[in-house]
């Protein structure tokens, strides 16, 4: 099996790099600091063609598949978890349901949009619970005028810049998962509101709120797919998004493991560089090594998605190792720098703090370790 990238995309990766090294890595530690999102290089990605990427030509899109899609998240990354982690969210899993489930005229209103570089939410997670989400609280009823929804999500990244978003939610708890629908819902809908931003540990750049829908009417032409699709579009739609979290862990990794081999050959210690010491070669050799298998795991599940996989144990492989090696990765690059790499002077700190929730959103670690197990144990 061959999975190495070929010319366009070896091209591609080098076109975002050098977008990312001029415009991103100068700034991303100012945005973080200023807890702001940084909408004038947002719009310059998307005159980049970067929104458009992975979305369908038909409708505008660039129809360039999911290894394209995690190149560009993890070249953002490397730069920015903030950044890299609206792009994923508002070019992969929001989109994912309108283009696999949604009607022709949702397609043709919100691919464009966000081609153009309008910005999306998904909305799935609820205050009582985030892995079971069969448990769904947040109620729809149909009205004469479309459908009403009420309820709160929490921890909806992109909630303050998004113009629009997928918003999941059930007819009736004790239908379980037949209960539940997905909808698209305008930010300007009477009865929308953003609640609390988070105060969060890393990735500030990117907005993290409550959702609010009070009595929130939305026109019978918002509901995707079919009533009591809802559960099946938002499982689809991690499915296929997830392994962009392994590129953007991938991403961060790759930075924090960067700085520490650069400051381990610069910095002295003992009368010899860092770098000429056993116990430091160690930790670049292991992060090398996890490093190279995060790549290998990552790429070939996007591999397989772009030949019409659903590739949902490589992926679910992918999000589960990358993630926690970026954990192993950017504790040894903090390590390696010793006291600076505890201030605000180092980047790796950053790393380390914007790789920590890779661990746990688009499905925690324990929730792929499930999926990984019931696929080997064949159960469904
Ligand atoms: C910065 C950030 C951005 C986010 N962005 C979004 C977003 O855009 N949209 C969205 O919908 N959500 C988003 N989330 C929510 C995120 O997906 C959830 O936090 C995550 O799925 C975990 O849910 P939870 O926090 O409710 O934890 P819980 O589900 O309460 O889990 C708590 C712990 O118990 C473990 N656990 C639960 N069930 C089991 C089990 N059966 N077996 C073993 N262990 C188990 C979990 O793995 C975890 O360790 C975001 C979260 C953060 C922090």
């Amino acid at each position: 099996m061959n999975f190495d990238h070929d010319e366009q995309q070896v091209l591609f990766r080098s076109a975002v790099r050098e977008f990312v090294e001029s415009e991103v890595a100068p700034n991303a530690a100012h945005w973080e600091e200023e807890e702001r999102f940084p909408w004038e290089v947002w719009h310059h990605l998307a005159d980049l063609g970067l929104c458009s990427l992975a979305l369908p030509e038909e409708y505008g899109g660039g129809g360039s598949g999911k290894t394209m899609l995690c190149i560009a998240t993890e070249e953002l990354a490397r730069a920015s978890g903030g950044l890299s982690v609206a792009y994923l969210v508002s070019c992969g899993v929001a989109m994912d349901g309108i283009c696999m489930h949604g009607t022709e005229q949702q397609k043709s209103n919100y691919i464009p949009r966000c081609s153009r570089g309008e910005i999306a939410y998904f909305a799935l997670t609820e205050p009582e619970g985030g892995s079971d989400v069969a448990t769904m609280r947040m109620r729809y009823r149909e009205t004469a005028a479309g459908y009403e929804l009420n309820g709160t999500k929490t921890f909806i990244s992109n909630s303050e810049e998004a113009s629009f978003g997928v918003v999941f939610a059930t007819r009736d708890p004790s239908l379980g998962h037949r209960g539940v629908s997905a909808f698209v819902v305008e930010r300007d809908t009477p009865g929308f509101s953003i609640g609390r931003r988070e105060r969060k540990t890393g990735q500030h750049c990117s907005s993290t709120n409550e959702i609010i829908f009070d009595q929130c009417v939305v026109p019978k032409s918002a509901l995707i797919g079919e009533e009591g699709e809802g559960l099946i579009i938002a499982l689809e739609s991690i499915d296929k998004s997830r392994v962009s979290v392994a590129a953007q862990a991938l991403g961060i990794a790759r930075s924090a493991y960067e700085e520490m081999v650069r400051y381990a050959q610069e910095r002295h210690a003992f009368g010899k560089a860092l770098a000429q010491l056993q116990a430091i070669q160690w930790m670049i050799a292991d992060s090398a090594t996890e490093l190279e298998v995060s790549r290998l795991l990552t790429y070939r599940a996007a591999w397989l998605i772009d030949r019409g996989n659903l590739a949902v144990k490589e992926s679910a492989m992918a999000k589960l190792y990358a993630s926690e090696a970026a954990g192993r990765i950017c504790h040894r690059a903090v390590q390696v720098f010793g006291g600076i790499g505890y201030t605000r002077e180092a980047s790796v700190e950053r790393y380390a703090r914007d790789q920590r929730i890779t661990e746990i959103y688009e499905g925690t670690s324990e929730m792929q370790r499930w999926a990984i197990a019931r696929q080997v144990l064949g159960m469904k």
